[in-house]
Protein backbone atom coordinates (compact mmCIF):
# COMPACT_ATOMS: atom_id res chain seq x y z
CA UNK A 1 0.00 0.00 0.00
CA UNK A 2 2.75 2.43 0.62
CA UNK A 3 4.45 1.21 -2.40
CA UNK A 4 1.56 2.02 -3.95
CA UNK A 5 1.50 6.00 -2.79
CA UNK A 6 5.09 6.21 -3.46
CA UNK A 7 4.77 5.45 -7.11
CA UNK A 8 1.88 8.02 -7.27
CA UNK A 9 3.80 10.42 -5.55
CA UNK A 10 6.72 10.03 -7.42
CA UNK A 11 4.41 9.78 -11.09
CA UNK A 12 2.85 13.10 -9.59
CA UNK A 13 6.46 14.71 -9.34
CA UNK A 14 7.57 13.96 -12.72
CA UNK A 15 3.65 15.24 -14.55
CA UNK A 16 4.95 18.33 -12.48
CA UNK A 17 8.16 18.51 -14.16
CA UNK A 18 7.14 17.69 -17.72
CA UNK A 19 4.61 20.39 -17.18
CA UNK A 20 6.43 22.95 -15.77
CA UNK A 21 8.80 22.05 -18.90
CA UNK A 22 5.91 22.26 -21.61
CA UNK A 23 4.91 25.74 -20.13
CA UNK A 24 8.54 26.81 -20.50
CA UNK A 25 8.29 25.74 -24.08
CA UNK A 26 5.50 27.25 -24.71
CA UNK A 27 6.77 30.89 -22.95
CA UNK A 28 9.54 30.84 -25.60
CA UNK A 29 7.18 29.90 -28.72
CA UNK A 30 5.33 32.94 -27.53
CA UNK A 31 7.99 35.05 -27.26
CA UNK A 32 9.46 34.85 -30.85
CA UNK A 33 6.68 34.81 -32.83
CA UNK A 34 8.35 36.53 -35.93
CA UNK A 35 9.03 33.06 -36.64
CA UNK A 36 5.77 31.31 -36.99
CA UNK A 37 5.79 27.18 -36.04
CA UNK A 38 2.04 26.45 -36.70
CA UNK A 39 2.70 22.65 -35.72
CA UNK A 40 4.78 22.92 -33.08
CA UNK A 41 2.52 25.09 -31.04
CA UNK A 42 -0.70 22.80 -32.07
CA UNK A 43 1.89 20.24 -30.57
CA UNK A 44 2.68 22.51 -27.36
CA UNK A 45 -1.63 22.45 -27.03
CA UNK A 46 -1.86 19.32 -27.35
CA UNK A 47 0.76 18.31 -24.94
CA UNK A 48 -1.13 20.96 -22.54
CA UNK A 49 -4.38 18.85 -22.90
CA UNK A 50 -2.72 15.55 -22.69
CA UNK A 51 -0.87 16.61 -18.98
CA UNK A 52 -4.12 18.36 -18.07
CA UNK A 53 -6.14 14.73 -18.63
CA UNK A 54 -3.11 12.82 -17.06
CA UNK A 55 -3.19 15.41 -13.99
CA UNK A 56 -7.08 14.65 -13.57
CA UNK A 57 -6.22 10.86 -14.09
CA UNK A 58 -3.60 11.22 -11.13
CA UNK A 59 -6.75 12.67 -8.79
CA UNK A 60 -8.93 9.98 -9.50
CA UNK A 61 -5.75 7.47 -8.71
CA UNK A 62 -5.42 9.36 -5.41
CA UNK A 63 -9.31 9.26 -4.62
CA UNK A 64 -8.92 5.40 -5.38
CA UNK A 65 -5.62 5.27 -3.74
CA UNK A 66 -7.36 6.42 -0.32
CA UNK A 67 -10.12 3.87 -0.92
CA UNK A 68 -8.10 1.40 -1.06
CA UNK A 69 -6.19 2.37 1.95
CA UNK A 70 -9.24 2.23 4.11
CA UNK A 71 -10.66 -1.31 2.59
CA UNK A 72 -7.67 -2.47 3.21
CA UNK A 73 -7.96 -0.81 7.22
CA UNK A 74 -11.50 -2.85 6.88
CA UNK A 75 -10.13 -6.18 5.54
CA UNK A 76 -7.52 -6.00 8.73
CA UNK A 77 -10.41 -5.11 11.38
CA UNK A 78 -12.35 -8.00 9.90
CA UNK A 79 -9.11 -10.88 9.67
CA UNK A 80 -8.57 -9.81 13.27
CA UNK A 81 -12.28 -10.04 14.11
CA UNK A 82 -12.71 -13.47 12.21
CA UNK A 83 -9.23 -14.72 14.22
CA UNK A 84 -10.53 -13.60 17.62
CA UNK A 85 -13.65 -15.87 16.45
CA UNK A 86 -11.59 -18.64 14.96
CA UNK A 87 -9.12 -18.41 18.39
CA UNK A 88 -11.89 -17.85 21.37
CA UNK A 89 -14.73 -20.26 19.98
CA UNK A 90 -15.93 -22.53 22.39
CA UNK A 91 -15.81 -25.45 20.20
CA UNK A 92 -12.64 -26.62 18.24
CA UNK A 93 -12.13 -25.41 14.87
CA UNK A 94 -8.83 -26.13 12.96
CA UNK A 95 -7.90 -25.94 9.04
CA UNK A 96 -5.73 -28.58 7.50
CA UNK A 97 -4.35 -29.36 4.35
CA UNK A 98 -6.47 -31.80 2.18
CA UNK A 99 -4.26 -34.49 3.71
CA UNK A 100 -4.85 -33.71 7.03
CA UNK A 101 -1.80 -31.48 8.28
CA UNK A 102 -2.60 -29.04 10.62
CA UNK A 103 -2.43 -25.68 9.34
CA UNK A 104 -4.55 -23.49 12.04
CA UNK A 105 -5.90 -24.81 15.20
CA UNK A 106 -7.87 -22.90 17.73
CA UNK A 107 -7.20 -22.96 21.47
CA UNK A 108 -10.09 -24.93 22.14
CA UNK A 109 -9.45 -27.71 19.96
CA UNK A 110 -5.89 -27.54 21.61
CA UNK A 111 -7.30 -28.16 24.91
CA UNK A 112 -9.23 -31.01 23.68
CA UNK A 113 -5.89 -32.60 22.54
CA UNK A 114 -4.03 -31.14 25.19
CA UNK A 115 -1.30 -29.76 23.76
CA UNK A 116 -0.20 -26.19 22.99
CA UNK A 117 -1.37 -24.78 19.51
CA UNK A 118 2.21 -24.33 18.36
CA UNK A 119 3.08 -27.72 18.82
CA UNK A 120 -0.25 -29.09 16.90
CA UNK A 121 0.83 -27.23 14.00
CA UNK A 122 2.07 -28.88 10.94
CA UNK A 123 0.99 -32.01 12.45
CA UNK A 124 -1.31 -34.66 10.82
CA UNK A 125 -4.78 -34.80 12.82
CA UNK A 126 -4.75 -38.67 12.38
CA UNK A 127 -2.15 -38.98 15.13
CA UNK A 128 -5.00 -37.75 17.39
CA UNK A 129 -7.43 -40.54 16.36
CA UNK A 130 -7.49 -43.70 18.56
CA UNK A 131 -4.75 -45.99 16.98
CA UNK A 132 -7.30 -48.86 16.17
CA UNK A 133 -9.59 -46.19 13.82
CA UNK A 134 -6.86 -44.53 12.34
CA UNK A 135 -7.07 -46.60 9.30
CA UNK A 136 -10.48 -46.10 8.75
CA UNK A 137 -10.12 -42.45 9.44
CA UNK A 138 -7.33 -41.79 6.91
CA UNK A 139 -9.40 -43.67 4.26
CA UNK A 140 -12.28 -41.90 5.15
CA UNK A 141 -10.29 -38.72 4.83
CA UNK A 142 -9.18 -39.70 1.33
CA UNK A 143 -12.84 -39.95 0.00
CA UNK A 144 -13.60 -36.66 1.15
CA UNK A 145 -12.65 -34.74 -1.55
CA UNK A 146 -16.18 -36.55 -3.03
CA UNK A 147 -18.16 -34.34 -1.04
CA UNK A 148 -18.62 -30.70 0.48
CA UNK A 149 -19.66 -31.23 3.91
CA UNK A 150 -19.65 -33.86 6.40
CA UNK A 151 -21.29 -33.85 9.78
CA UNK A 152 -21.45 -36.02 12.58
CA UNK A 153 -18.37 -38.19 12.35
CA UNK A 154 -18.09 -39.57 15.24
CA UNK A 155 -14.51 -40.39 16.56
CA UNK A 156 -12.04 -41.63 19.50
CA UNK A 157 -9.61 -38.92 20.29
CA UNK A 158 -6.81 -39.63 22.06
CA UNK A 159 -5.22 -36.44 23.42
CA UNK A 160 -1.34 -36.13 24.29
CA UNK A 161 -1.08 -37.85 27.63
CA UNK A 162 -4.53 -38.08 28.42
CA UNK A 163 -7.96 -40.32 28.12
CA UNK A 164 -9.66 -41.36 25.04
CA UNK A 165 -12.60 -38.98 24.63
CA UNK A 166 -15.90 -39.36 22.07
CA UNK A 167 -15.73 -36.36 19.21
CA UNK A 168 -17.73 -35.60 16.83
CA UNK A 169 -16.54 -33.86 13.90
CA UNK A 170 -17.59 -31.39 10.94
CA UNK A 171 -15.56 -31.20 7.95
CA UNK A 172 -16.26 -28.79 5.42
CA UNK A 173 -14.17 -28.39 2.25
CA UNK A 174 -12.71 -25.61 0.73
CA UNK A 175 -12.36 -25.56 -2.84
CA UNK A 176 -10.83 -22.65 -5.20
CA UNK A 177 -12.05 -20.80 -8.55
CA UNK A 178 -11.68 -24.90 -10.10
CA UNK A 179 -13.39 -26.48 -7.92
CA UNK A 180 -10.24 -28.20 -6.96
CA UNK A 181 -10.28 -28.77 -2.95
CA UNK A 182 -7.59 -26.68 -1.06
CA UNK A 183 -8.21 -27.26 2.15
CA UNK A 184 -10.38 -28.66 5.39
CA UNK A 185 -12.11 -27.02 7.71
CA UNK A 186 -12.73 -29.17 10.70
CA UNK A 187 -15.13 -28.22 14.05
CA UNK A 188 -14.56 -30.89 16.71
CA UNK A 189 -17.05 -31.26 19.53
CA UNK A 190 -16.09 -33.00 22.78
CA UNK A 191 -19.40 -35.68 23.06
CA UNK A 192 -18.11 -37.70 26.15
CA UNK A 193 -20.79 -36.41 27.90
CA UNK A 194 -23.37 -37.10 25.86
CA UNK A 195 -22.25 -40.48 24.75
CA UNK A 196 -22.14 -41.35 28.55
CA UNK A 197 -25.55 -40.50 28.83
CA UNK A 198 -26.82 -42.43 26.18
CA UNK A 199 -24.94 -45.01 27.21
CA UNK A 200 -26.68 -45.14 30.77
CA UNK A 201 -30.09 -44.39 29.16
CA UNK A 202 -29.32 -47.74 26.96
CA UNK A 203 -28.51 -49.57 29.67
CA UNK A 204 -31.98 -48.32 31.60
CA UNK A 205 -34.04 -49.26 28.92
CA UNK A 206 -32.13 -52.92 28.61
CA UNK A 207 -32.53 -52.86 32.37
CA UNK A 208 -35.78 -51.77 32.13
CA UNK A 209 -36.70 -54.47 29.64
CA UNK A 210 -35.22 -57.38 31.86
CA UNK A 211 -37.53 -55.86 34.24
CA UNK A 212 -40.39 -55.93 32.07
CA UNK A 213 -39.48 -59.24 30.86
CA UNK A 214 -38.67 -60.50 34.66
CA UNK A 215 -42.02 -59.08 35.42
CA UNK A 216 -43.94 -60.89 32.92
CA UNK A 217 -42.61 -64.32 33.62
CA UNK A 218 -43.28 -64.00 37.45
CA UNK A 219 -46.70 -63.35 36.34
CA UNK A 220 -46.97 -66.38 34.07
CA UNK A 221 -45.05 -68.86 36.66
CA UNK A 222 -47.46 -67.37 39.29
CA UNK A 223 -50.59 -67.67 37.16
CA UNK A 224 -49.58 -71.44 36.19
CA UNK A 225 -48.41 -72.50 39.93
CA UNK A 226 -51.83 -71.17 41.27
CA UNK A 227 -53.64 -72.95 38.44
CA UNK A 228 -51.64 -76.08 39.09
CA UNK A 229 -52.07 -75.64 43.63
CA UNK A 230 -55.60 -74.61 42.92
CA UNK A 231 -57.36 -77.91 41.17
CA UNK A 232 -55.17 -80.40 44.01
CA UNK A 233 -55.90 -78.00 46.61
CA UNK A 234 -60.02 -77.61 45.94
CA UNK A 235 -60.16 -81.32 46.18
CA UNK A 236 -58.04 -81.77 49.55
CA UNK A 237 -60.78 -78.88 50.60
CA UNK A 238 -63.69 -80.69 48.61
CA UNK A 239 -62.90 -83.77 50.43
CA UNK A 240 -61.95 -83.18 53.78
CA UNK A 241 -65.41 -81.41 54.38
CA UNK A 242 -67.07 -84.35 52.88
CA UNK A 243 -65.08 -86.25 55.42
CA UNK A 244 -65.89 -84.15 58.29
CA UNK A 245 -69.56 -84.37 57.10
CA UNK A 246 -70.11 -87.85 56.81
CA UNK A 247 -72.35 -89.36 59.16
CA UNK A 248 -72.33 -93.40 57.95
CA UNK A 249 -69.25 -94.19 59.86
CA UNK A 250 -67.99 -90.95 61.78
CA UNK A 251 -64.64 -90.24 62.39
CA UNK A 252 -62.66 -90.80 65.90
CA UNK A 253 -62.68 -87.57 67.85
CA UNK A 254 -58.52 -87.11 67.28
CA UNK A 255 -59.00 -87.95 63.46
CA UNK A 256 -61.79 -85.31 63.32
CA UNK A 257 -59.15 -82.83 64.70
CA UNK A 258 -56.67 -83.76 62.12
CA UNK A 259 -59.33 -83.46 59.20
CA UNK A 260 -60.60 -80.20 61.00
CA UNK A 261 -56.83 -79.00 60.52
CA UNK A 262 -56.46 -80.25 57.08
CA UNK A 263 -59.27 -78.41 56.09
CA UNK A 264 -58.96 -75.09 57.87
CA UNK A 265 -55.05 -75.11 56.36
CA UNK A 266 -56.48 -76.44 52.82
CA UNK A 267 -58.57 -73.38 53.19
CA UNK A 268 -56.18 -70.80 54.02
CA UNK A 269 -53.71 -72.08 51.48
CA UNK A 270 -56.73 -72.02 48.53
CA UNK A 271 -56.93 -68.26 49.79
CA UNK A 272 -53.91 -67.48 49.23
CA UNK A 273 -53.43 -68.91 45.86
CA UNK A 274 -56.67 -67.30 44.78
CA UNK A 275 -55.69 -63.90 45.75
CA UNK A 276 -52.25 -64.77 44.16
CA UNK A 277 -53.84 -65.67 40.73
CA UNK A 278 -55.88 -62.34 41.18
CA UNK A 279 -52.69 -60.31 42.38
CA UNK A 280 -50.65 -61.43 39.21
CA UNK A 281 -53.72 -60.63 36.91
CA UNK A 282 -53.68 -56.82 37.77
CA UNK A 283 -50.06 -56.82 37.73
CA UNK A 284 -50.09 -58.67 33.83
CA UNK A 285 -52.95 -56.18 33.40
CA UNK A 286 -55.07 -58.99 32.22
CA UNK A 287 -57.76 -58.34 35.06
CA UNK A 288 -60.98 -57.12 33.50
CA UNK A 289 -63.76 -55.26 35.14
CA UNK A 290 -67.46 -56.65 34.45
CA UNK A 291 -69.42 -53.08 34.59
CA UNK A 292 -73.13 -54.12 35.40
CA UNK A 293 -76.54 -52.06 36.31
CA UNK A 294 -77.18 -53.09 40.57
CA UNK A 295 -78.43 -52.11 43.55
CA UNK A 296 -75.51 -50.94 46.40
CA UNK A 297 -77.59 -50.97 48.97
CA UNK A 298 -78.68 -54.38 48.16
CA UNK A 299 -75.10 -55.41 48.11
CA UNK A 300 -74.14 -53.71 51.47
CA UNK A 301 -76.91 -55.63 53.11
CA UNK A 302 -75.84 -58.94 51.69
CA UNK A 303 -72.79 -58.35 52.91
CA UNK A 304 -73.91 -57.28 56.32
CA UNK A 305 -76.23 -60.39 56.59
CA UNK A 306 -72.76 -62.93 55.88
CA UNK A 307 -71.30 -61.41 58.74
CA UNK A 308 -73.54 -61.08 61.07
CA UNK A 309 -73.16 -63.91 62.61
CA UNK A 310 -69.38 -63.27 63.06
CA UNK A 311 -69.25 -59.85 64.28
CA UNK A 312 -72.21 -61.25 66.94
CA UNK A 313 -69.39 -64.11 67.67
CA UNK A 314 -67.01 -61.46 68.56
CA UNK A 315 -69.65 -59.48 70.64
CA UNK A 316 -69.29 -56.55 68.71
CA UNK A 317 -71.92 -54.10 67.37
CA UNK A 318 -72.39 -53.79 63.72
CA UNK A 319 -74.10 -51.04 62.50
CA UNK A 320 -75.06 -49.73 58.75
CA UNK A 321 -75.76 -46.34 57.75
CA UNK A 322 -76.91 -45.88 54.08
CA UNK A 323 -77.89 -42.51 52.85
CA UNK A 324 -77.85 -42.61 49.08
CA UNK A 325 -81.03 -41.39 47.22
CA UNK A 326 -79.91 -43.12 44.04
CA UNK A 327 -78.78 -46.57 45.22
CA UNK A 328 -78.12 -47.99 41.07
CA UNK A 329 -74.56 -48.08 40.64
CA UNK A 330 -72.66 -49.09 37.30
CA UNK A 331 -69.65 -51.42 38.54
CA UNK A 332 -68.11 -54.90 38.56
CA UNK A 333 -70.09 -55.91 41.57
CA UNK A 334 -68.28 -59.03 42.11
CA UNK A 335 -65.34 -57.07 42.35
CA UNK A 336 -66.82 -54.57 44.49
CA UNK A 337 -68.27 -57.58 46.97
CA UNK A 338 -64.87 -58.80 46.97
CA UNK A 339 -62.67 -55.32 48.12
CA UNK A 340 -65.70 -54.54 50.47
CA UNK A 341 -65.36 -57.96 51.85
CA UNK A 342 -62.18 -57.69 52.15
CA UNK A 343 -62.03 -54.58 54.12
CA UNK A 344 -65.09 -55.71 56.65
CA UNK A 345 -63.42 -58.85 57.26
CA UNK A 346 -59.93 -57.25 58.03
CA UNK A 347 -62.64 -54.39 60.60
CA UNK A 348 -63.56 -57.80 62.46
CA UNK A 349 -60.56 -59.29 62.08
CA UNK A 350 -58.92 -56.59 64.02
CA UNK A 351 -60.95 -55.71 66.16
CA UNK A 352 -61.58 -57.16 69.77
CA UNK A 353 -63.54 -54.17 71.47
CA UNK A 354 -66.93 -51.69 70.02
CA UNK A 355 -67.80 -52.69 67.04
CA UNK A 356 -67.67 -52.36 63.05
CA UNK A 357 -69.47 -49.81 61.03
CA UNK A 358 -70.78 -49.56 56.75
CA UNK A 359 -71.55 -46.17 55.52
CA UNK A 360 -72.35 -45.00 52.38
CA UNK A 361 -73.41 -41.20 50.97
CA UNK A 362 -72.92 -39.73 47.73
CA UNK A 363 -70.31 -36.99 46.71
CA UNK A 364 -70.79 -34.24 43.98
CA UNK A 365 -69.44 -35.13 40.68
CA UNK A 366 -71.63 -38.35 40.65
CA UNK A 367 -69.55 -40.25 43.03
CA UNK A 368 -70.08 -42.67 45.99
CA UNK A 369 -68.23 -43.01 49.08
CA UNK A 370 -68.20 -45.95 50.91
CA UNK A 371 -66.49 -46.21 54.59
CA UNK A 372 -65.68 -49.12 56.63
CA UNK A 373 -64.96 -48.13 60.34
CA UNK A 374 -63.93 -50.20 63.28
CA UNK A 375 -62.46 -49.68 67.01
CA UNK A 376 -59.74 -51.96 66.64
CA UNK A 377 -55.72 -52.18 67.16
CA UNK A 378 -55.42 -49.45 64.41
CA UNK A 379 -52.19 -48.86 62.33
CA UNK A 380 -49.42 -46.22 63.05
CA UNK A 381 -49.64 -42.97 60.70
CA UNK A 382 -46.19 -44.54 59.31
CA UNK A 383 -47.69 -47.82 58.11
CA UNK A 384 -50.58 -46.32 56.86
CA UNK A 385 -49.20 -46.53 52.94
CA UNK A 386 -47.34 -50.06 53.41
CA UNK A 387 -50.29 -52.05 54.19
CA UNK A 388 -51.25 -51.60 50.77
CA UNK A 389 -48.42 -53.04 49.79
CA UNK A 390 -48.37 -57.00 48.59
CA UNK A 391 -47.30 -59.64 51.73
CA UNK A 392 -47.10 -56.25 53.73
CA UNK A 393 -48.63 -56.93 57.41
CA UNK A 394 -47.86 -54.37 60.09
CA UNK A 395 -47.81 -56.97 63.26
CA UNK A 396 -47.52 -60.72 61.66
CA UNK A 397 -48.12 -62.20 65.22
CA UNK A 398 -51.78 -60.78 65.47
CA UNK A 399 -52.06 -61.43 61.93
CA UNK A 400 -50.66 -65.08 62.08
CA UNK A 401 -53.33 -65.39 64.80
CA UNK A 402 -55.99 -64.23 62.96
CA UNK A 403 -54.56 -65.98 59.48
CA UNK A 404 -54.61 -63.85 56.01
CA UNK A 405 -52.26 -63.11 53.11
CA UNK A 406 -51.02 -59.92 53.37
CA UNK A 407 -52.37 -59.44 49.41
CA UNK A 408 -56.03 -58.20 50.29
CA UNK A 409 -55.34 -54.61 51.10
CA UNK A 410 -53.02 -54.37 47.54
CA UNK A 411 -55.80 -56.38 45.57
CA UNK A 412 -58.41 -54.06 46.56
CA UNK A 413 -56.51 -50.83 46.11
CA UNK A 414 -55.45 -51.76 42.92
CA UNK A 415 -59.28 -52.81 42.21
CA UNK A 416 -60.55 -49.40 43.22
CA UNK A 417 -58.01 -47.79 40.89
CA UNK A 418 -58.93 -49.87 38.20
CA UNK A 419 -62.72 -48.84 38.62
CA UNK A 420 -61.11 -45.22 38.44
CA UNK A 421 -60.96 -44.64 42.43
CA UNK A 422 -59.62 -44.63 45.11
CA UNK A 423 -58.58 -45.93 48.43
CA UNK A 424 -58.46 -43.85 51.87
CA UNK A 425 -57.43 -44.53 55.27
CA UNK A 426 -57.30 -42.53 58.65
CA UNK A 427 -56.80 -44.86 61.39
CA UNK A 428 -55.25 -44.40 65.72
CA UNK A 429 -52.98 -46.73 67.38
CA UNK A 430 -55.88 -48.39 69.65
CA UNK A 431 -58.76 -46.41 68.15
CA UNK A 432 -59.48 -47.83 65.37
CA UNK A 433 -59.46 -47.05 61.61
CA UNK A 434 -61.35 -46.34 58.62
CA UNK A 435 -60.99 -46.83 55.45
CA UNK A 436 -62.84 -44.92 52.83
CA UNK A 437 -63.86 -46.21 48.95
CA UNK A 438 -64.56 -43.36 46.74
CA UNK A 439 -65.51 -44.39 43.50
CA UNK A 440 -67.53 -42.81 40.22
CA UNK A 441 -71.36 -44.32 40.01
CA UNK A 442 -70.61 -45.52 37.09
CA UNK A 443 -67.60 -47.48 35.75
CA UNK A 444 -65.89 -45.96 32.61
CA UNK A 445 -64.84 -49.45 30.68
P1 LIG B 1 -54.28 -59.50 55.60
O1 LIG B 1 -54.68 -60.69 54.81
O2 LIG B 1 -53.05 -59.69 56.38
O3 LIG B 1 -55.40 -58.89 56.34
P2 LIG B 1 -54.45 -57.09 54.08
O4 LIG B 1 -53.71 -56.67 52.89
O5 LIG B 1 -55.91 -57.11 54.02
O6 LIG B 1 -53.84 -58.50 54.47
O7 LIG B 1 -54.00 -56.17 55.26
C1 LIG B 1 -52.61 -55.87 55.42
C2 LIG B 1 -52.30 -55.46 56.84
O8 LIG B 1 -52.90 -54.20 57.10
C3 LIG B 1 -52.87 -56.38 57.88
O9 LIG B 1 -52.04 -57.50 58.09
C4 LIG B 1 -52.91 -55.46 59.08
O10 LIG B 1 -51.64 -55.35 59.65
C5 LIG B 1 -53.28 -54.12 58.47
N1 LIG B 1 -54.72 -53.86 58.53
C6 LIG B 1 -55.62 -53.95 57.55
N2 LIG B 1 -56.85 -53.59 57.96
C7 LIG B 1 -56.75 -53.26 59.24
C8 LIG B 1 -57.66 -52.80 60.24
N3 LIG B 1 -58.95 -52.60 59.97
N4 LIG B 1 -57.17 -52.55 61.47
C9 LIG B 1 -55.87 -52.71 61.74
N5 LIG B 1 -54.95 -53.15 60.87
C10 LIG B 1 -55.37 -53.41 59.63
Amino acid sequence: MKEAMDNLDEFGRKLNIVRDRAAKLQNQHGQSPSQPQPITSQALAELETALEELRVAEEEMRVQNDQLAIANIQIKAENRRYHDLFEFAPDGYLVTDCVGLIREINYAAAKLLNTSQTYLTGKPIANYIQLDQRQAFRARLNQLHHTDKLTEWEVKISPRLAATIDASLTVSIIRDNQGRPTSLRWQMRDITARKKAEETLREVQLHNLQLQENARLKSHFLAIMSHELRTPMNAIVGFSQLLLRQQNSPLAENQQNMVKRIFSNGKHLLKLIEDILQAAKIEANSLELIPQKFNLVELINEIKAEYDSLVKQKNLDFDVHLDLANLIAINDSDRLRQVLVNLLSNAIKFTDVGGVKIKAWELPLDQIAISISDTGIGVAEENTKDIFREFHQVNQTITRQHGGTGLGLAISDRLIKLMGGKIEVESKLNQGSTFTIILPRSVNQ
